[in-house]
């Protein structure tokens, strides 16, 4: 018998679905086709980096545009009330974004930096940029 009702079920296909689908879904699966293997949300390292690649020293963050601010883009638009409230939270989102940066690097890794809204569309062109960009860690 099926215990999961269809309105359950479909609500849980598209929650899976949603998951697949995320921003760092996309970077990770194109890496890894790509050759690349990494760990994923690396404890072993400052700020816990979303992807790491041990053989490249590279820590990749993906950042979402709206919590870490990015600049200039449509959804890093500031909430309308509690404004003190929401940049004071950006302030500290931003400083522990440098902060675990400044400790990547002190160990001798590189950061980069993705954001959500460049992995968004079909094909994204950020991801054989970060391809690169990755690579370009072991040619020094
Ligand atoms: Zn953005």
């Amino acid at each position: 018998m099926d215990v999961v009702s269809t309105a359950k079920r479909s609500e849980i296909m598209s929650r899976i679905r949603g998951r697949n689908t995320r921003p760092e879904w996309v970077l990770r699966r194109y890496l890894f086709s790509q050759g690349f293997r990494y760990r994923i949300n690396y404890e072993a390292l400052p700020g816990h980096p979303d992807l790491a690649f041990p053989r490249y020293r590279t820590a990749v963050f993906v950042h979402g545009c709206f919590w870490h601010q990015h600049p200039g883009c449509k959804y890093a638009a500031h909430p309308k009330s509690n404004v003190e409230f929401w940049e004071e939270k950006f302030r500290r989102n931003q400083e522990r974004d440098a902060r675990k940066t400044a400790e990547l690097e002190a160990l001798g890794w590189r950061v980069l930096v993705v954001w959500e809204c460049e992995l968004k569309g079909k094909n994204p062109e950020i991801l054989p940029k970060m391809a690169r960009r990755i690579r370009e860690g072991i040619m020094k």
